[in-house]
């Protein structure tokens, strides 16, 4: 059983000066109205063109990205392997519209497959639709709306993307995430992973889809892919999260006067994401999974669950995942006692990567529960080396 207290395990990688800047930028973002005022003032030197990027680079990008390409990440990936922590390359230029940004994710994408092909340590790919397609394109296809000339010859090249990105995950034999979006355009990305599943995952799975377990009808969703992968006989990746937009979807649901599609108790999604491990461990002879989760008790739900089930904590079926720089006592933990581990390694130019930087601030802000168990982790450790 993996002991989540053991700071030491957890910081193992990291020396005094690493510590203590993780400690200073936890500290400082702690506060939601400090972690506010440097969030505005980041953006508005950016618009500015304040050179600002050196310092950002050796604080909040430190912490949470591998480096600008993926040569720079390397020592980042050759750390977390010291640790036998696999790295899933995640390019995350955000907020990309145009057909040249689109490009570039899709070509970062591939790359990010070809430098895995054998290593161990890059045990993942992974992607997001509206990283190499509009969103605009991804919402009217999930509204069931007719494509104009335009708009149907992007939805070929968005196809064409992803079974290139599909077929090269088989070439280089890596499995690829596609990441879970907003509701309204998520129907569109669970057909896509459908056909690509059906597609792929004949004889292994290479394909993983996303569920979010805050949305209500998500049980429902992996009881009925389950059905459809027995009677059309393929198999199915799923990686299970709580779901990242919380809030936009509550948000959206009010003002356009329609079902609010996730759930409003947290113990609601709790229980869900919960459920949703029972099921799929219950049909693991068809089913593999990644828990992108930083919740303890369901980390450790599903640890539980491996042993009642008789699965092996190897069994390269079951995968656990965190993001870099964030719930080190989970990853390094279970890692210690040979689960699957893996972290999310963001990597970019650092203005692209700042609406991500800018996300993980707020949420490890006091208000959102996560910020105080990093802190208490760092202290503990600080004072375990300071007894020593
Ligand atoms: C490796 C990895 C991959 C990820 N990939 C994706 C992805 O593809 N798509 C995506 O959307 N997210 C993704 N996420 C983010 C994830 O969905 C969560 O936002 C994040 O991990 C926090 O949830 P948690 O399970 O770690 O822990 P917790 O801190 O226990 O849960 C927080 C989450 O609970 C839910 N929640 C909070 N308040 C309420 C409430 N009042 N009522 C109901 N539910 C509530 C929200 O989903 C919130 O994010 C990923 C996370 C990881 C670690």
């Amino acid at each position: 059983m993996p002991d989540f207290n053991n700071t030491e395990n957890a910081f193992e990688d990291k020396d005094d000066f690493e510590l203590k800047r993780a400690y200073l930028l936890f500290s400082t973002i702690k506060s939601p109205l400090i972690s506010k005022t440097l969030t505005s003032l980041l953006k508005f030197a950016l618009f500015l063109k304040l050179p600002i990027i050196p310092l950002v680079k050796l604080t909040i990008y430190k912490q949470f990205c591998g480096g600008e390409t993926i040569n720079q990440s390397q020592s980042t990936i050759d750390k977390l392997w010291n640790s036998k922590i696999g790295t899933i390359l995640d390019y995350s230029a955000e907020g990309k519209k145009d057909e040249r940004d689109f490009i570039q994710v899709f070509n970062q994408t591939l790359k990010s497959l070809k430098v895995s092909k054998n290593k161990q340590q890059i045990p993942f790919a992974v992607f997001k639709l509206t990283g190499i397609s509009s969103f605009s394109l991804l919402q009217k296809i999930n509204l069931n709306l007719e494509l104009n000339i335009d708009e149907t010859l992007e939805h070929k090249k968005l196809i064409d993307r992803v079974d290139k990105i599909c077929s090269t995950a088989k070439e280089c034999n890596t499995p690829i995430f596609i990441d879970a979006e907003e509701s309204w355009i998520q129907d569109t990305i669970d057909n896509i992973a459908l056909n690509m599943m059906q597609k792929y995952n004949t004889d292994e799975v290479l394909i993983y889809n996303t569920v979010q377990l805050y949305r209500h009808d998500r049980l429902d969703y992996i009881k009925n892919i389950i059905k459809q992968a027995k009677e059309k006989k393929f198999k199915i990746g799923l990686k299970i999260v709580r779901g990242a937009y919380h809030e936009k979807e509550i948000q959206r649901s009010k003002t356009k006067n329609y079902k609010c599609p996730v759930h409003l108790k947290k113990s609601q999604t709790d229980l869900d994401y919960n459920k949703a491990i029972e099921i799929c461990l219950e049909n693991i002879s068809i089913i593999s999974i990644c828990a992108g989760t930083h919740n303890e008790n369901s980390t450790l739900h599903l640890v539980n669950l491996m042993s009642r089930f008789n699965i092996k904590n190897t069994d390269h079926r079951i995968y656990f995942s965190q993001l870099l720089g964030m719930s080190d006592h989970i990853s390094y933990n279970l890692s210690k006692e040979e689960f699957n581990t893996s972290k999310y390694v963001p990597y970019g130019p650092v203005k692209d990567v700042m609406p991500y930087l800018i996300r993980r601030a707020e949420e490890n802000t006091s208000i959102s529960g996560q910020m105080g168990r990093e802190l208490t982790n760092i202290i503990s450790e600080i004072k375990r080396r300071k007894k020593k």
